[in-house]
């Protein structure tokens, strides 16, 4: 089975095997070795101030930075699940919240923040998505965090990076907290959360709130190559692994490929006439908006061993979501494309021409611009 889903990402063969030695104390020279080198490789990838990893789903690296940088109101920007998280998360903390609400393909403004923040001076920390990936939809966070700090650089930015960290080059020089997590575009199993941080969020987060996740202590044990609590060994060996591979490539020949193969997809669906959902569409995935989506997903796996992913919640059943993260190889999204293609002549949507092959194949080989 093709995993195309924008998360979990398929592990590749490489990587599942630098997981599979025997399992290793964390307290050891051996593992703090492992640790320092999987942080000075975070470090030139993201590069923040600081870098903190937990070993949790995402979410709580979502949580850790809410609750370690708000101290009187947090906006958040809510186009999608993960958007309307930080408010879950925000509500569970007893943290007052402002939310602003969107239409899952539209993205906010630089506008829409900057009225809020004008309106209410309790807000001291933001929350946004770059790509929120419930309908595959890219933010302005640069340009929004740029504005923020313009306005008052105490207020802090938090940006859920889930699925844009490895995906493309993300400008920093705003932002407070930066969230990856290991399933996405690090092609890792799930379990592991990178956490960037600002100096200016280090010096906010003082002794820390929360316990599992009080920052100050992960801060202060990390430096030293060690975690406050059990290191998730397995899943950092294997981020090791995932990202001396992409340090070898180049990370802006990753970002390349990646952007390349997002045109190349995008174009190929739009040619044979499906909908592209999100207005400014996120490099990570492609969000097709489509009312036979629950039909072709179903086939797509049945008859071409192509997972791909639906919506979610009232989208659930008028979209599908394929993914572009991470080392993809060409002819297994050539193949995805060309399935697409011919079940939407099997459904009797559309006759097939290959177009969708043609398309992709041009873009992807450089043979048109
Ligand atoms: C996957 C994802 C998350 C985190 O989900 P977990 O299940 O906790 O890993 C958060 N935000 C975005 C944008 C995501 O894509």
């Amino acid at each position: 089975m093709l995993l195309f889903t924008p998360g979990p990402t398929p592990v590749p063969e490489k990587i599942r095997n630098s997981m599979s030695l025997p399992t290793i104390h964390h307290r050891t020279p051996e593992f703090e070795a492992i640790f320092s080198r999987t942080r000075e490789l975070l470090f030139k990838l993201i590069g923040s101030d600081e870098i903190i990893l937990l070993a949790s789903t995402g979410t709580g690296a979502m949580e850790s930075a809410v609750i370690n940088l708000t101290s009187s109101r947090l906006l958040f920007v809510n186009a999608g699940k993960f958007g309307e998280r930080f408010g879950k998360i925000a509500e569970a903390h007893k943290i007052n919240f402002t939310e602003l609400k969107y239409e899952w393909n539209s993205p906010t403004s630089v506008e829409d923040i900057i009225k809020e923040i004008d309106k209410d001076s309790s807000i001291d920390a933001v929350a946004i998505q770059i790509s929120e990936s419930s309908g595959g939809l890219r933010h302005p966070v640069e340009e929004i965090a740029k504005a923020i700090k313009q306005k008052n650089k105490n207020i802090m930015v938090i940006a859920d990076a889930i699925t844009a960290m490895g995906v493309e080059k993300i400008d920093i020089s705003n932002i407070d907290a930066i969230i990856g997590g290991s399933q996405k575009a690090f092609m890792l199993p799930p379990g592991l959360a990178i956490l960037g941080l600002s100096n200016s969020a280090i010096a906010k987060i003082g002794k820390g709130k929360g316990f599992y996740f009080n920052l100050y202590s992960e801060i202060k044990k990390q430096r030293t190559n060690t975690t406050a609590y059990t290191a998730a060994t397995t899943l950092i060996i294997g981020l090791l692994a995932m990202l001396e591979e992409f340090d070898k490539i180049g990370f802006d020949e990753v970002y390349r490929r990646t952007a390349l193969r997002s045109n190349a997809v995008i174009s190929a669906l739009s040619g044979i006439g499906l909908k592209i959902y999100p207005k400014t569409p996120s490099k990570a995935m492609t969000t097709i908006y489509h009312d036979k989506s629950p039909e072709i997903k179903k086939r797509l796996q049945k008859e071409f061993n192509v997972s791909v992913a639906s919506g979610q919640d009232e989208m659930k059943d008028l979209m599908f979501r394929i993914n572009n993260m991470g080392l993809i190889e060409n002819n297994e999204i050539a193949w995805a494309i060309n399935s697409i293609e011919v079940l939407l002549d099997r459904m009797g949507l559309r006759q097939f021409n290959g177009d969708a092959n043609r398309i992709f194949t041009e873009i992807i080989m450089s043979l048109k611009s």
